[in-house]
């Protein structure tokens, strides 16, 4: 059939016997994701020839990426000199040296062409006078390796790049003849053997269950910001396919390394870009002291997020925070040019209007660190395949299986991600994954047939979730969840902190065999999704809890005043974490770092302090 389905499957038993039918359909590349990354790859696996589906819980056009407001880091050197080996430097700074350095290499190589490719497809980018791409400075951009002034990398679409990348990669996808699954929600992966065949999903308009058999299933569902109680990220950013490849016993990698971004709008959490910044803005505390120039006297309000959003905690700590409980701190742009706010900000000047009541041109606006990004993820290699440490060898790849984008750790990110390093990670995987389809696949190979159980472990977990007749509702658990996140594994963490982290979120977890769920409908059935995500949230929360009490040293994002410094010789390893859903337990293993680089034209760059 046109649509690659093949009619109706045998079907799976739920709990009770109850009856699931299947709708099966037959592709060579199924991508779980339709954010810049899925996008990326359905366009260039579509392109290259492959039949190629793309199933999206929400319309392509709402995931997370359309709120991505500061821009896309490139060396293209349109506002001053520039050279993607300082881009890789300041990578492999940012990620304070827990990033692979082939893959950081690969990813700011192939950078200015990734962005060239995105201008050609029609993104709106701004421009310099003289009609070139206009960039900005963003945190922890340098030039020189570190020892120039600021670099001008990051290329903007006003305050809205996120927005113009998202509607220019799902008008080209539609250009080539990959078909869309939209709004259907993918429950699990179909694995055979330990090699993945493909994955089963809901479509959440009629209720009907859909096998998807494919060569290669990639995972592009986003990070899990909403694992904790203030995050900047949307409702639909729970890493669902980190919740299934944690089921299918495959590892989660660096879950400790959770990204605060130091200005979301206090109370609100809504993101207020570094932008801002990088056009001049800066942050003072109650005193009106601008006080990162204390913390960071090179780069001052520039330095990278990690850095910016400890210093304002100590700030808050010491009682130098604004407001009647001293809680949060401003972000001055009122000296601005107001055209300057206008062209290039004018997204936050309404958020800051909408969310804080505030006038920019005239009045600071009250912000907070908030959860922002998700470093770790599901391992792969710089192609996009999935890696699981097998007898001893760390990189053996998943076979059939891929990752990108937020739901990925390459990892390129490390321990801390630069702003506008992540949209470029998106479109740069994209197409590496695209194109390992197009070179491993030859065109119309025949499908193996599916093993007689397949799609049974989505089923069971659905028929268990819909007929769930405990006491707990799901989002009684879900909130407890966030707040033990917000308060035992933030921004600074001990290990007493984090140990009683632990054993609230192992609590939570047990305790989803209470739940309940009131409504038994498979047509539109928001609880019910809901509850899929919180079952895949929670299991996200636990490894990063657990991964964040054993990593006993002080990294980029993970912070622990018990272990301030960063201990190279014991810790300079990747985290890999596996859970026992049964039981109930994490089993923590781990990966060296790989530190070596793809080719001559740059040497390994050695660990020293990070110091901005
Ligand atoms: C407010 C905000 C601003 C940001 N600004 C920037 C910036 O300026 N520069 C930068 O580099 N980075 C920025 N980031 C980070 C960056 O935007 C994200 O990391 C990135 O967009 C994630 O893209 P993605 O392709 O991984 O997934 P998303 O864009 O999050 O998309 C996930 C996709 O997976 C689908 N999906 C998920 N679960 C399922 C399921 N169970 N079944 C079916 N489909 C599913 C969703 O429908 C969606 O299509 C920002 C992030 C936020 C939150």
């Amino acid at each position: 059939m046109a649509d690659g389905s093949n009619g109706s499957g045998n079907g799976a038993p739920g709990v009770n016997g109850r009856a699931y039918p299947f709708i099966d359909h037959t592709f060579d590349v199924v991508v779980v994701g339709a954010g810049g990354s899925g996008l990326r790859a359905t366009l260039g696996a579509s392109e290259g020839g492959l039949k190629t589906a793309c199933i999206s819980k929400v319309f392509p056009t709402r995931s997370h990426t359309v709120a991505a407001q500061g821009g896309i880091a490139a060396s293209l050197g349109n506002m001053s000199k520039d050279d993607w080996r300082w881009h890789m430097y300041d990578t492999v700074k940012g990620s304070d040296w827990l990033g692979d350095q082939d893959a950081i290499e690969y990813l700011c190589r192939e950078a200015p062409a990734a962005v060239y490719e995105l201008d050609h497809y029609g993104l709106p980018f701004s421009r310099t006078e003289d009609g070139k791409i206009y960039q900005r400075p963003f945190g922890g951009m340098t030039t020189e390796f570190g020892e120039g002034p600021p670099a001008q990398r990051t290329c903007a679409a006003a305050d809205r790049t996120g927005h113009a990348m998202l509607h220019t990669l799902y008008g080209q996808s539609l250009r080539h003849s990959a078909e869309f699954f939209i709004e259907y929600f993918a429950i699990d992966l179909i694995m055979e053997d330990g090699a993945c065949r493909g994955v089963v999903a809901l479509c959440l308009e009629d209720g009907t269950l859909h096998r998807f058999r494919a060569h290669k299933t990639i995972l592009a569902t986003g990070g899990y910001g909403r694992a904790y109680f203030s995050c900047t990220s949307a409702h639909t950013c729970t890493g669902d396919g980190n919740g299934m490849v944690l089921r299918a016993g495959l590892p989660l990698q660096d879950m400790e390394f959770v990204q605060f971004h130091p200005t979301g709008v206090f109370g609100a959490g809504v993101l207020i870009t570094e932008g801002v910044r990088g056009e001049g803005g800066y942050l003072t505390n109650s005193e009106g002291e601008r006080f990162m120039e204390r913390y960071a006297p090179h780069a001052k309000d520039l330095a990278s997020r990690d850095v910016v959003s400890r210093a304002m905690t100590i700030e808050i700590r010491e009682g130098r925070g604004h407001g009647l409980d001293k809680n949060h701190m401003h972000l001055h742009l009122s000296h601005l040019d107001p055209e300057v706010i206008h062209q290039r900000l004018p997204g936050i000047a309404e958020s800051a209007r909408i969310f804080a009541g505030v006038d920019v041109t005239r009045d600071p606006i009250p912000v907070l660190p908030t959860v922002h990004y998700n470093m770790g993820g599901i391992p792969t290699n710089y192609h996009g395949e999935v890696l699981n440490k097998v007898n001893g060898d760390p990189d053996q790849t998943v076979p059939g299986l891929m990752a990108l984008g937020e739901a990925a750790c390459v990892s390129v990110h490390g321990a801390n991600r630069l702003g506008s390093n992540s949209l470029i990670d998106l479109v740069v995987f994209g197409r590496a994954a695209a194109l390992r389809c197009i070179e491993s696949i030859e065109p119309n190979t025949k499908h193996r047939d599916l093993p007689g159980d397949a799609g049974e472990l989505a089923v069971y977990r659905l028929d268990h979730f819909r007929y769930a007749e405990g006491g707990t509702p799901t989002a009684e658990l879900r909130l407890k969840m966030q707040m033990a996140m917000q308060e035992d594994c933030a921004v600074f963490r001990t290990g007493d902190v984090l140990q009683n982290g632990r054993d609230r979120v192992e609590a939570i977890w047990k305790g989803t065999d209470d739940i309940k769920v009131t409504d038994r409908s498979l047509i539109w059935n928001s609880d019910l999704v809901e509850t899929l995500e919180y079952d895949n949230l929670i299991v996200q929360a636990m490894v990063t809890v657990q991964s964040a009490l054993n990593r006993a040293e002080s990294r980029g994002a993970h912070a622990r005043e018990d272990f301030p410094d960063r201990d190279d010789a014991n810790w300079m390893q990747h985290t890999l974490a596996y859970i026992d859903p049964e039981k109930h337990t994490v089993r923590l293993d781990t990966r060296p770092v790989h530190n070596y680089t793809l080719s001559n034209d740059i040497q390994y760059i050695e660990p020293k302090a990070r110091v901005y």
